[in-house]
């Protein structure tokens, strides 16, 4: 094993676990890289005490010096940034360019977390003579978050900074597919001088997430991954009465214009699926292209040609993912599709046992296809012929998903109406990949989202905390009025 086994890490300490474990297979050349124990309610229990226990001393800290150590740790992260990288790269199997650049959002995550003090200042007013109201934003208490495969470092940061800088204890549950990552993650909290139990780690699948919907004492669950889980995850934690954000699924479009510049949109459109093999929640997934637009197509296919497995192009998860994608296209051709760049069947020499599959641009997918409206979750780019820009929209309109949604235009005036009318939560005007920067938040529409706030951002401080409001009066020769 490449790894030391996987542990879960509770006040403080990783602990042994009792429980059965998996395999931590490396998707570049399927070898072993660790394992992982699939924990049970026992564990939790543990943990969610650990969290408590800290709670009171952690959450009673002033905001200003809780960030002191989120400014540690995000020198830590810059130092072990190639550890960090490389590990991605091994348990993901992503290029080790996305890899860093995982690394580099998480660091920019940390630096978000550290500016709080400036964003939460409460509020104060003078409500009648000599009353005042003041407004707190005060932790929650012991909170969980729950992450997917396909960004093992950066999604974990989407909540640990934020969530605990205001003042909450977390439990993190890693992705049993990755769940090395957030071992370290845990060391170097710990090296940020975190005190014991204000992070803690349990690994595990569908036992332990449902067994942190149900605790008692955990008051909010974040959750990122499928929409299909998204929605149980969703429904069992607030029906116990928990506050929930569950991120999920996509199907997102890129809408292309004939007035579009031919290198840019190419450029950005086959980054746009391609990126980390097609397994982000941002990818763009499905083209809407409008009327005359031939050449940009040729285009967007020569610079597929030049994405290869094994270099510039990363693996998929596991040889099911690799067996799923490939099994869309073939329908989409059997449907009568036609595939212009095809990445069925490829293997990187030298790495055999890994799961890549190549570029695949498929022309002529029609609406109802499968591949059209469903998440294929690889490198995979459907292009929909529309007439119009309105029938582009509709069919953007028409997906369950909402996550994001693009446009290639020159005009100014089609990309505002793409930006008024398209139905996803991140928008991109000749940008394929419209992942907003902080302190912009991020989460989707309609089923890539359920729950009010956005994960991360300034959005998130309202999830994260709840708020006190406190009247005061000092003065007895103000006398007694119809509200105080
Ligand atoms: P997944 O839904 O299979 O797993 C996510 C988490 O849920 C994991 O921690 C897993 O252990 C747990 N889980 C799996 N099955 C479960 C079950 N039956 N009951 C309870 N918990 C269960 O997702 P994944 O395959 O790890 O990740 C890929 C998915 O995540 C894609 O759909 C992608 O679009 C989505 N994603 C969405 C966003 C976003 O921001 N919207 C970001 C990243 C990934």
């Amino acid at each position: 094993m490449l790894y030391p086994e996987v542990r879960n890490y509770v006040a403080g300490q990783f602990v042994h676990s009792t429980a059965q474990t998996l395999e931590v297979i490396s998707p570049l050349d399927g070898s072993l890289l660790s394992t992982v124990p699939l924990s049970g309610q026992q564990e939790l229990d543990e943990a969610v005490k650990a969290a408590q226990t800290a709670f009171p001393k952690w959450s009673a800290m002033p905001i200003k010096e809780r960030v002191q150590i989120f400014f540690r740790y995000k020198t830590l992260l810059e130092q072990n940034l190639e550890e960090l990288t490389e590990l991605v790269h091994h348990e993901n199997g992503k290029t080790i360019g996305e890899a860093r650049a995982e690394l580099e959002k998480s660091i920019e995550l940390t630096e978000f977390a550290c500016s709080l003090p400036q964003l939460v200042a409460g509020e104060i007013l003078e409500v009648s003579t000599g009353v005042e109201c003041r407004l707190e934003k005060k932790a929650i208490g012991v909170v969980a978050s729950i992450a997917p495969f396909n960004f093992p470092n950066m999604v974990p940061h989407w909540t640990i900074p934020n969530a605990i800088a205001l003042g909450n204890c977390m439990i993190l549950k890693p992705s049993e597919k990755v769940p090395i990552s957030a071992n370290r993650i845990a060391e170097l909290l710990t090296d940020a001088g975190l005190p014991a139990g204000v992070f803690n780690v349990v690994n595990g699948g569908q036992e332990i997430v449902e067994a942190i919907c149900d605790h008692p004492d955990i008051q909010a669950v974040s959750f990122v991954g499928s929409t299909k889980i998204a929605k149980v995850v969703y429904r069992r934690a607030t029906n116990n009465l928990k506050r929930c954000v569950a991120l999920g699924g996509a199907k997102n479009h890129i809408i292309v214009l004939p007035d579009a510049n031919i290198g840019l949109t190419a450029a950005g459109v086959a980054a746009s699926m391609s990126g980390c093999a097609g397994q982000r929640c941002m990818a763009g997934s499905a083209m809407l292209g409008v009327g005359p637009i031939d050449n940009i197509i040729e285009k967007i296919a020569e610079e597929a040609r030049n994405i290869v497995p094994g270099q510039n192009l990363g693996a998929v998860i596991s040889k099911e993912a690799k067996e799923r994608i490939e099994r869309y296209i073939s329908e989409a051709e059997k449907s009568g599709a036609k595939v212009l760049v095809d990445g069925r069947n490829v293997t990187v020499q030298g790495k055999e046992n890994g799961y890549y599959v190549g570029p695949t641009i498929i022309d002529f997918v029609t609406p109802d296809m499968a591949i059209a409206k469903e998440e294929v979750f690889g490198p995979v780019l459907a292009i929909i012929r529309a007439k119009t820009l309105d029938e582009a929209l509709q069919i953007e309109n028409q997906s369950e998903y909402g996550n994001a949604a693009s446009v290639f235009t020159q005009s100014g005036g089609l990309a505002r109406y793409v930006m008024e009318n398209a139905s996803a939560g991140m928008i991109g005007v000749n940008v394929g990949v419209p992942v907003p920067r902080e302190p912009f938040s991020f989460g989707g529409w309609n089923e890539s989202k359920f729950g009010t706030c956005d994960i991360t951002g300034k959005s998130s401080i309202e999830f994260w905390t709840q708020m006190k409001k406190t009247t005061t009066k000092w003065n007895p020769e103000a006398g007694i009025n119809w509200m105080s």
